[in-house]
């Protein structure tokens, strides 16, 4: 059963400034987030993320639209009033207070009584793990340390929905890997519904319930991960997301020919002009003149290890590329300008219409 609507943004717009200068941050935006989940605004900079964190949050008020909490409409509401709290990029932690000081703060200002406030925090510094640093100054943390401290004080009133605005990105990539792993069991033992900004596909795919994909103010497409990667619902989800190939073709009646020549049998999607997009780890090589395989000739091979990217051009010229899982026991021999045959993976073609 799907969980309830914990968040919820209906046909929100938001504007800055007037006239010319006018910015669409967020146009039209309508998207329901589900108690308890793991969701993740993704999309480049620009695209209006943070101002949807905003306005959930209550920093900004929409132009036009409504933000829900459990149903309920808050959009008048100030952030105060909102069982929510945000986690900045910068942590805006207090350096000259303690670690336990910083945790506690939002406790205080609520007007907790000393007893409360002592076991709230204790047992949120064993949930991010730094019992043995709650007398030091935030000052002298490590950034990843610093991070665990904005968490934990976010966490500590118990917030319905905690936002989460690129909390990762000013951490190393070491660090970065170690908190987004953290950061998943914290959401698993809390239970509290996170909803997390970032620009990073791979962290998304990671990480995520469900991801809403942003571009220009808008969201363009809402699944779980893994429905975003195999069926992005149009161009721009497909290249923001993982590499793809993108050739294009007419496709009538279940059968796709394409521009560069050769023709592929697929089930479903638009009808008329439209983009075949494929994913280099759908793509195969097979003798190049094996029956019904596309005709292509090797340009490059790059070596990564684990796998092989393997660059080829098909008769006029259009680049393939095909990600070849590397096998310790046979190196495939292959050469620039060889000819090859390629094939697509069965149900790994998705029809874009243009
Ligand atoms: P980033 O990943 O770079 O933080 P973002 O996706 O979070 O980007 P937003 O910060 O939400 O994007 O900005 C969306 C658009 O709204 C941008 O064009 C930005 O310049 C504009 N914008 C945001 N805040 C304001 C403001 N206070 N005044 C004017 N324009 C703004």
């Amino acid at each position: 059963m799907t969980a309830p609507t914990a968040v919820e943004a209906r046909n929100v717009v938001k504007a800055f400034g007037q006239g010319e200068v006018a910015v669409r941050a967020l146009d039209d935006v309508s998207v329901g987030i589900r108690r308890g989940e793991f969701f993740t605004l993704l999309g480049p900079s620009g695209c209006g993320k943070t101002t949807l964190l905003r306005l959930i949050a209550g920093f900004e008020a929409p132009t036009s639209g409504t933000i829900l909490l459990d149903g309920r409409d808050i959009t008048a509401d100030p952030p105060n009033r909102r069982p929510i709290n945000t986690v900045f990029q910068s942590y805006a932690l207090f350096p000259h207070l303690t670690v336990a000081e910083n945790v506690g703060f939002g406790l205080r200002m609520q007007g907790k009584p000393r007893a409360e406030i002592g076991n709230v925090t204790a047992r949120m510094l064993a949930l991010v793990r730094l019992e043995a640093l709650a007398g030091r100054r935030v000052a002298q943390l490590s950034g990843g340390q610093q991070q665990r401290v904005a968490l934990a004080r976010a966490l500590a009133p118990q917030p319905r929905v905690l936002l989460l605005d690129e909390p990762l990105s000013a951490l190393d990539l070491k660090l970065r890997k170690e908190m987004q792993i953290e950061l998943k069991r914290l959401q698993h033992e809390t239970g509290i519904t996170f909803v997390f900004v970032t620009h990073d596909q791979e962290e998304a795919l990671t990480m995520s319930d469900r991801i809403g994909v942003m571009s220009a103010g808008r969201i363009l497409q809402i699944g779980p991960p893994r429905e975003i990667y195999t069926r992005p619902a149009n161009r721009f989800v497909a290249s923001f997301i993982g590499e793809t190939n993108f050739l294009p073709a007419r496709h009538a009646g279940g059968r796709v020919t394409l521009e560069a020549g050769g023709e592929l049998a697929v089930e479903g999607g638009p009808e008329g002009q439209v983009t075949v997009a494929v994913r280099p780890e759908q793509v195969r090589l097979v003798p190049p003149d094996e029956p019904g395989a596309l005709r292509a000739t090797i340009r490059n091979l790059v070596y990564f290890g684990t796998d092989t990217h393997c660059h080829l051009a098909l008769a006029d010229g259009t680049e393939v590329v095909a990600r070849l899982q590397s096998s310790a026991s046979d190196d495939p021999g292959l050469e620039p300008g060889q000819p090859a045959g390629l094939r697509f993976a069965p149900g790994a073609v998705q029809l874009l219409g243009d």
